[in-house]
Formats: C-alpha cells, sequence, structure tokens
C-alpha cells in the first residue's frame, strides 16, 4: 500500500514552545533552508503517523497574528491564502502557551476564519499546577469549534494524542468561531455579492494585507465601487481585533481558571534585577565576558588540532600522492582550503550552544528589552546586541547570529556592520605592527602604550559599527517598519533537545553554506599564488639558482628564496605589484600589496606572506624574525624604513576598516541571499578604509 502524506503546518506565536513541538514530532528528522528568494528560515520534517501514513511538517515562522508586520509574518499569510502552493496545509497546528492563551487564541481564531482544519496545541501543560491554572477542554473544543491537544513539549506529554488527531485530521470541524464580518455587514455583504466564490474573510486578508498573493483580486477589488480609504480600513481591522479579543475574552472566562494566588514573585523579582538601569547592563556585560572568555578559550583546543591535523594531511597527501599539479592542487588548495572551514566549526558551535542557552532560559529576551533603546538610534535591534560583540571572536558565526533579528531591516544593518567588529584574526596583524611602530612605554605611570593603541583599534571597530549603523539606517528604505513587541516569556531551564538542535543545525548551515564559497575561493587564492603567466614563474628555480651560485647558501635558504621569487612573479605578485601605484599614497610598497591582496584568504595571511616575500623561509615564522626582517627593511629608493611610523598607522587603520575576509562575504552572500550586499561591504568598508589610511599616511610623513 503507497504511504499517504499529511501535510501539516505549525503555526504560532512566538515564543509558545513551536520550536520545542516540532522537534518532538520530528526529532533530527529536519531539513533547514530558506524560504525561496528571502532568508526567512524554512523548517520542515517528516514523522511517522503509523504504517502508512507519514507526516511532513513546516515550521512557519512565529507570528502573533495574520497581519503582517515583517517578512516572516508575510510568508504564513502567503502560504495560508494559496490553496495551489505546494506547501498549503492538510491541517493546521496552532501551538498556544496555557499561560498566554489569551493573545495566542487571536492568530488560532483568523486560522478558522480561513476554514483550513486547524488542531488547537495547549503547549506548556507541565507549568499548569504551579501556575493554579485548570483548563475545561471539552468546552473550549466546543466555542473554538476544534479538537485541543493538551501538550508539554517539554516532558513529551499529550504528543501521543497530537499525532492521532494529525491522523485523523478529516474529523476536524472547519467552520469559523466566529462571525468577523459582522465588524461592518454592509460592507462585507457587498464584498460577498462581489466575489461569491471566495472565502470572505480571505478577501479581507488580501483587501488589507500588503502580501505578494492575490494581486489578481486585489486589482479587481481596488477597481469595484465599494473599495475603502486606508484610513477606514485601519479602523476596521481595530475593529476586528477588539471583536477578536472580546470572543476570546468570553471563551476563557469558563474554559480557563487561573488562581493567582501564586503569582510570578519570582520572576518579577529577577525581571526587576535583569532588566535593572545599571545592574541590568552590569549582569549583562559580564554574562557575555564570561561567554567570550570561554568561547576563546574551549576553541583554542579543537582550533589548534583542526589546524595540525589538516597540516598533516596535507604534507602526507603531499608525499603519497604523485607529483604534479593534481597534488598541489590537493594539498595547497582543497586540503587547505577545507580546513579553512572545518577550524570555524568549534567557534560557532560554542557560540550558539551559549546563545540558544540564553533564548531558552528567556534571558534573552530582558537583554534585547535592555539594549533595544539604546541600539534602535543606529537602526539596530537590541538583538544586535549579540552579533556586534561576537564578531570580536569571529565575524562568520556573529553574522549568523544575526538571524534572531526578526525585523529584516534590523538584522540587514547588522549583518552589513558587523565585520567592523575587530575579529581576533586582526589580532596577528595589529601585534605585529603596533610592536613596530608604538614604543613599549608606560604612560601615565600604568598605561601601556602598545596595549592602549590595541584597545583603541578596538574602539575604532565598534565606532566603525556604530557610525555605519546610522548612515545606513538613513539610506536604507525597506517594506516594514520596525516595531518593538515587548514581550518578557517566563524563565525556564533550557530544554537540552532544542539546545542541541540549534547547535547541529547552525553548524551545517555554516559548513554547507559559506563552507562552499570559502572552499572555492581558497582554491582560487591557491591557484592565483602559485601559477604565473611568464617565464620568471616556470622558471624561478634557475633563475634563483644562478644568481645565488656564487653566495653559499643552504639548501632551506635557497628553497625560501626560490619560494619568494615565486610568488613574486606569480598572479597575486602580479596583482600586488600591479597596485602599487594605487596603495603608493597609502604609504605601501608592492610587498605590502601581495600581503593584502592575499589576505582576502583571511587576515591573518599577511604576515606568513610578508615572511615568504621577505624570503624568511617557511621554517622560521616565529615573530622575533619577522619582525626584525620587517624592521630592517628599507625603500631601495629613498632609504628610509618601510614599516615607519606614518606607514604602520595607515596599515592598522587600513586593517582596522577594510573587508578584507572572503568567508565573510561567503556568509553575508549566504544570509542576505544576493551578491549585492556583499559587494556593497566589500567597496565601502574597503573604499572607506582607503580614504582613513590615506589621510592618516599624508598626515604623518
Ligand atoms: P518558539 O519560539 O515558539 O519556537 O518556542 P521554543 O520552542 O523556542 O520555546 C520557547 C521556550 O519555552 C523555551 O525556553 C522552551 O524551553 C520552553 N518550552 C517549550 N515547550 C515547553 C513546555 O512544554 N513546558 C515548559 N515548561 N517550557 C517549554
Amino acid at each position: 500500500m503507497a504511504t499517504q502524506i499529511i501535510k501539516i503546518s505549525l503555526i504560532g506565536n512566538p515564543n509558545t514552545g513551536k520550536t520545542s513541538v516540532f522537534n518532538q514530532l520530528t526529532g533530527l528528522n529536519q531539513q533547514v533552508g530558506n524560504y525561496p528568494g528571502i532568508t526567512v528560515e524554512r523548517k520542515q520534517g517528516t514523522m511517522r503517523l503509523n504504517g502508512t501514513t507519514k507526516g511532513t511538517v513546516i515550521d512557519l515562522p512565529g507570528t502573533y497574528s495574520l497581519n503582517a508586520s515583517s517578512m516572516d509574518e508575510s510568508v504564513v499569510i502567503e502560504l495560508l491564502l494559496n490553496r495551489k502552493d505546494k506547501d498549503f496545509p492538510d491541517v493546521a497546528v496552532v501551538v498556544t502557551d496555557v499561560e498566554n492563551l489569551k493573545r495566542n487564541l487571536l492568530l488560532f481564531t483568523q486560522i478558522k476564519d480561513l476554514e483550513i482544519p486547524a488542531i488547537l496545541v495547549i503547549n506548556m501543560a507541565d507549568r499548569m499546577e504551579r501556575k493554579g491554572i485548570t483548563v475545561d477542554i471539552p468546552y473550549l473544543e466546543e466555542q473554538l469549534k476544534t479538537k485541543i491537544a493538551l501538550v508539554s513539549s517539554r516532558k513529551g506529554t499529550g504528543i501521543a494524542a497530537l499525532k492521532e488527531l494529525i491522523l485523523n485530521y478529516k474529523d476536524l470541524p472547519t467552520e469559523p468561531c466566529l462571525n468577523a464580518s459582522s465588524i461592518d455587514p454592509d460592507y462585507f455583504g457587498k464584498l460577498r455579492q462581489a466575489f461569491p466564490n471566495q472565502l470572505l474573510y480571505k478577501l479581507w486578508l488580501v483587501i488589507t494585507q500588503d502580501v505578494n498573493f492575490g494581486q489578481v483580486e486585489r486589482n479587481e477589488i481596488d477597481k469595484s465601487s465599494f473599495t475603502k480609504s486606508k484610513t477606514e480600513l485601519k479602523r476596521l481591522q481595530q475593529k476586528e481585533t477588539i471583536k477578536r479579543y472580546q470572543f476570546i475574552n468570553n471563551v476563557l472566562k469558563l474554559g480557563r481558571i487561573v488562581n493567582t494566588a501564586n503569582a510570578n514573585d519570582l520572576r518579577a523579582k529577577l525581571d526587576r534585577v535583569l532588566t535593572h538601569k545599571v545592574f541590568g547592563y552590569v549582569i549583562f556585560f559580564s554574562i557575555l565576558m564570561l561567554i567570550f572568555q570561554s568561547i576563546f578559550a574551549w576553541s583554542n583546543v579543537p582550533m589548534d588540532l583542526i589546524d595540525e591535523g589538516f597540516s598533516w594531511l596535507s604534507s602526507y597527501a603531499a608525499k603519497n600522492l604523485p607529483p604534479g599539479q593534481l597534488t598541489e592542487l590537493v594539498t595547497q588548495g582543497i586540503i587547505p582550503g577545507i580546513g579553512g572551514v572545518v577550524i570555524f566549526i568549534p567557534q560557532i558551535a560554542f557560540l550558539f550552544l551559549f546563545i540558544s542557552i540564553l533564548e531558552e532560559s528567556g534571558y534573552m529576551s530582558r537583554v534585547v528589552f535592555l539594549m533595544d533603546r539604546v541600539m534602535k538610534r543606529f537602526g539596530l535591534s537590541g538583538k544586535s546586541v549579540v552579533p556586534l560583540i561576537s564578531g570580536t571572536a569571529c565575524a562568520i558565526p556573529a553574522i549568523m547570529a544575526a538571524r534572531n533579528i526578526e525585523n529584516w531591516r534590523e538584522r540587514l544593518i547588522t549583518i552589513l556592520v558587523t565585520p567592523f567588529t575587530t575579529c581576533s584574526a586582526r589580532l596577528p596583524v595589529y601585534a605585529i605592527l603596533i610592536s613596530l611602530i608604538i614604543p613599549n612605554r608606560m604612560v601615565l605611570g600604568f598605561v601601556n602604550l602598545q596595549g592602549l593603541t590595541l584597545m583603541l583599534l578596538y574602539m575604532l571597530g565598534f565606532l566603525g559599527a556604530i557610525l555605519s549603523g546610522i548612515i545606513l539606517n538613513k539610506v536604507l528604505k525597506t517594506r516594514y517598519k520596525s516595531f518593538f513587541v515587548a514581550e518578557m516569556p517566563n524563565y525556564k531551564v533550557p530544554l537540552a533537545k532544542n539546545v542541541a538542535i540549534t547547535v547541529v543545525e547552525k553548524t551545517k548551515a555554516f559548513v554547507y553554506g559559506a563552507g562552499k564559497i570559502i572552499l572555492a575561493l581558497s582554491i582560487v587564492i591557491w591557484f592565483l599564488g602559485s601559477h604565473g603567466p611568464g617565464d620568471d614563474f616556470e622558471n624561478a628555480e634557475q633563475i634563483v639558482t644562478s644568481e645565488e651560485s656564487s653566495a653559499t647558501l643552504s639548501a632551506n635558504e635557497l628553497d625560501d628564496k626560490i619560494a619568494a621569487y615565486q610568488l613574486q612573479n606569480s598572479y597575486i605578485g602580479i596583482m600586488g605589484k600591479s597596485i602599487e601605484p594605487a596603495i603608493a599614497p597609502l604609504g605601501y610598497d608592492w610587498k605590502i600589496g601581495i600581503a593584502i591582496v592575499s589576505s582576502f584568504a583571511a587576515r591573518e595571511v599577511f604576515v606568513g606572506t610578508l615572511a615568504t616575500i621577505y624570503n624568511i623561509g617557511s621554517g622560521s615564522d616565529d615573530e622575533a624574525t619577522i619582525k626584525q626582517r620587517m624592521r630592517a627593511e628599507t625603500d631601495p629608493e629613498t632609504g628610509k624604513k618601510v614599516f615607519n611610523f606614518a606607514t604602520g598607522i595607515s596599515l592598522l587603520l587600513f586593517y582596522a576598516f577594510a573587508m578584507q575576509c572572503m568567508s565573510t562575504l561567503a556568509i553575508t552572500k549566504k544570509e542576505t541571499n544576493s551578491w549585492k550586499w556583499p559587494m556593497i561591504q566589500l567597496f565601502g568598508m574597503s573604499g572607506f578604509a582607503y580614504l582613513v589610511s590615506l589621510i592618516a599616511y599624508q598626515l604623518l610623513k
């Protein structure tokens, strides 16, 4: 017998435990992707209902109502209005929180009006006893014209009953539970006459919502004689909402009894401290400090292991594969490229471990509340704090963390400005440049000048982010206005299953999304660095050997010289040289140019590339040697030091602002679904960096 498939849409307000229900139903049988063309996350999973029936569950974005105010909410409406959509549900499962039924049921009554078979899940049943709540299920079922599953997705209770209801979805009543058209019988009567074959409430939504679906009908409606003005429609919508709440209040009066004797004492106390004007911030920044310390401390070990593992693999492959182009591609392009993806996994996994614990516990909502006022001024959201600060580790997980920001515009601005934050890859570059140009001296008795410079550079990064936030806030226009819904869910012990699934999903999303692009670009950069157009590159060995024939070089030194010569004559080398006229006003020579071009692979490559060009040799990349070599480097024409104060400051500023990380560009492409935004980052940030460095050098030289 063929397998029957039931299509299920999970719908509900944010924080009702929708994701937990989804995880309970589908376990790890999930695929996470995006809706076509937009970056709203699309989660789908499957489950077995009985021997011959399977369910495919779509976890729709959390939404408060069918009145779209964000891209996420539009997704829900567009699906529910379009019976031809391949995902149109056979049954809608509406998840609500037993403690917030009043607000949660608004959406449910709207879905009922669309006459879609709907099951009402009342979740968080485990909290009823403590909160003194009792619900009269048969009464509610009768009033709301539905079937109810009382569920605790935390304890896993009620899930079997829910599956049973899904299996028998054909028995569900489809009639609306209230008559919304009574808000203006005359108007709805006319609508009814004009479009006798259409569902009345669907028409109403098409009229009032700016959703993509139903263009044709909207045109027809706009042409018809009884159109209403925008303000009239707004007023009607308000009337509709009031009507729904009246209905819900009446139903709940008898259907759910709340004994408020043991009210939310603890919660109120905690809230008072955690959102306090002073302590709130102190606590939050302490928690952040702790998190980033742990991310650094814990990631280092696996990252080193991964690093060593891949270099071992690379040299193992080099020894054991027949020499040739293909082997070089594998050992110098593909393996390090994959390594360059895998190395980010520990940071990403740890960051999302912490983020999801903060979210699950309910604390994140307090932080958002706390920070929102401050961040709004810069076009950012309270939730932008996490990406901005995570960026000090690495922009990649940081940009991914921006997914938590529902408002698309705020999310976009956050994604665009996050790379300004000083990531850990800049640290080796800063460290060496600072030690070259800033004296290791104390000022004011206790402040180390070098340390101070480093701190200033970090602050410059945040400043860059904030300033560009302000600019983008002015420039960017989007369809959705932002309004802040202050929702404070209850504090809860995080659910291990939810946390684990988040970590796995985010890591997977990174590896398969940005990973592909990082790998491809690594191979391109490898190719450009290890191939050259002319004889100079091909015959590097002979040329260097004959030039140096009189000198007494060790085999190692000779190899280093050859490598340096090859790099100079490779495509990257030629690119570095050809940009010299452009970067000379910034105080850089072509050698620095090569290092800048190749640090697109990753900023920290800057130091290594200079080491190769100055042919110090790959075996001796310890800092002392490269530092001495850089300090000694002079301009052959003027005899002046290359790394003087002016050039050093100019370079520091360049690295502080320039968008020089293809992995970040890749993740921005992935998260925004377009090359436009990463290109704006690339040219905007680098252009700005160029300007600042130019001014700095010209003033200081
Ligand atoms: P979503 O925003 O609707 O997807 O909600 P989540 O599934 O992320 O859950 C929101 C919060 O409620 C999390 O802290 C969950 O751990 C918690 N939660 C989910 N289901 C239950 C439940 O049945 N009982 C309790 N006590 N907490 C739950």
